[in-house]
């Protein structure tokens, strides 16, 4: 994070940067109808005995469609998404949804059309699952930490892995990544585990907190938690020379001391260009394609880059860039990378490999990183925001959140629970947690609380 250094670091990146927001176009057509788009059908279809709900609808004009629907008696929304980017009139939602035998209760179906018209049509109706079976589910979830980032993976697998990557601040988030992964998935050992860069709003939740006792999930700092197990712990290899001391220090002596315990498989460092193919580290799951797509230095393609040392933008660009594979659908995970990082994977990987279901956006949703350009060869169908709001205001940048909307992208940011809202409607926390098939997937706020 480091934000005064990190525009310092901005002025010499500019160059490699496309983004400038004054004269950003919108991919909206223009020249396209403003009449709002219509919805004209609308069914829900269950499928036995796959259990499979499914939302038939069509609408008065190519549009994009998210369906919104909630457990009965709840207020808490989910958000169902086909998978497609396509503009269609008519399309075929899957409602992926993780309880079996459940009634749910469509809200109803947001529509946006070419011009970036919306329209949201309410429905009254119900649907009950049937089996649901979790073994065929992705489980994706970004930890509200607050300042900092959290991510949970849950493999499709009848025996899942369990992959956390980063664990948030040194102060409460080992605690509070802790309760989240014991109290809503019943997880209380990792089978990997990943840093992204050498910042403490990543790696500290992992020591915790030395001066007030405070337990991070690989080391006991004097609380009652009993340190995780990890098999297998990933670490950038090749760091830029000077990031690593100062919290990175603190990582690895709770490595040191987890692997002192017992309770540490293997500590391993990965370089740009591993993958599931390549590397024991990366295979999470027989049914995922995981890549490393960045990690480390990148002096070879910014000339003073080693100048920069102390410049937070180089620990950033450092970041381990994992792109998450299942099915037709991508998850892209940007670290903390900026401008840098988004030209050095536009120059090393091909563009139809940056496609992307959902994007976790660079920098916290920041504008040194998220360019135009990179957003246009990404794609995203939606976009996630590890929120530094109330303790940083600004990282996160207005242009950016625009540059998603006008491309009809939706985003969710863990200090918002809502899609799509501005840090000032805001009042409602929660983590966001994605479920997919490998192609439709929904997007639901969970562990709502209010500010
Ligand atoms: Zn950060």
């Amino acid at each position: 994070m480091r934000f005064a250094a990190a525009s310092i670091a901005l002025v010499g990146l500019l160059l490699l940067g496309s983004s400038c927001a004054d004269n950003e176009e919108s991919p909206f057509d223009p020249d396209a109808d403003r009449t709002p788009p219509e919805l004209t059908d609308f069914e829900i279809e269950s499928r036995t005995p796959s259990g499979g709900v499914y939302a038939l609808w069509a609408a008065s004009e190519p549009v994009r469609a998210v369906v919104e629907y909630r457990l009965e008696e709840s207020e808490q929304s989910r958000y169902a998404y086909s998978g497609q980017r396509e503009w269609a009139e008519a399309g075929i939602t899957k409602l992926v949804a993780v309880s079996s035998a459940t009634t749910y209760e469509i809200v109803g179906v947001r529509l946006t059309d070419r011009a970036g018209n919306e329209t949201i049509t309410e429905r009254d109706t119900t649907f009950t699952t049937g089996t649901v079976d979790l073994e065929n589910l992705l489980t994706i979830a970004m930890i509200d930490v607050g300042w900092g980032d959290a991510l949970y993976l849950r493999t499709p697998d009848s025996h899942p892995r369990h992959i956390l990557i980063d664990a948030g601040h040194p102060g409460q988030d080992g605690l509070k990544v802790r309760e989240f992964l014991e109290d809503s998935f019943g997880v209380n050992r990792l089978d990997f585990a990943s840093m992204t860069h050498v910042h403490e709003d990543h790696i500290g939740g992992f020591y915790g907190d030395d001066f007030d006792g405070l337990d991070g999930l690989l080391l006991n700092r004097g609380g009652t938690g009993s340190p995780f197990s990890v098999g297998t712990f990933l670490d950038i290899r090749d760091k830029t020379p000077g990031t690593i001391n100062g919290p990175y220090g603190d990582l690895e002596f709770a490595v040191d001391s987890l692997r002192a315990l017992g309770k540490l498989g293997e500590w391993v460092f990965l370089g740009p260009g591993e993958s599931s193919e390549t590397h024991e580290a990366l295979r999470w799951s027989d049914m995922l394609r995981v890549d490393l797509l960045a990690s480390g230095k990148k002096d070879f393609l910014i000339p003073d880059y080693s100048l920069q040392e102390e410049i937070g933008s180089v620990q950033n660009n450092d970041s381990m860039v994992y792109r998450v594979q299942y099915g037709r659908f991508v998850l892209l995970l940007m670290g903390d990378g900026e401008f840098a990082t988004e030209q050095y994977l536009q120059n090393n990987w091909p563009r139809e490999f940056l496609r992307a279901s959902v994007l976790k956006l660079g920098h916290h949703g920041s504008n040194d990183s998220n360019s135009e350009r990179f957003i246009d060869v990404v794609q995203p169908i939606v976009g996630l925001i590890p929120n530094a709001i109330s303790e940083n205001p600004g990282v996160e940048h207005p242009y950016v959140l625009n540059r998603l909307r006008v491309r009809g992208i939706d985003y969710y940011a863990s200090d918002r629970a809502i899609p799509n809202r501005d840090r000032a409607e805001s009042g409602v926390r929660g983590d966001i947690v994605i479920v997919t098939d490998g192609e439709a997937f929904t997007v639901a706020p969970i562990n709502l609380y209010y500010e």
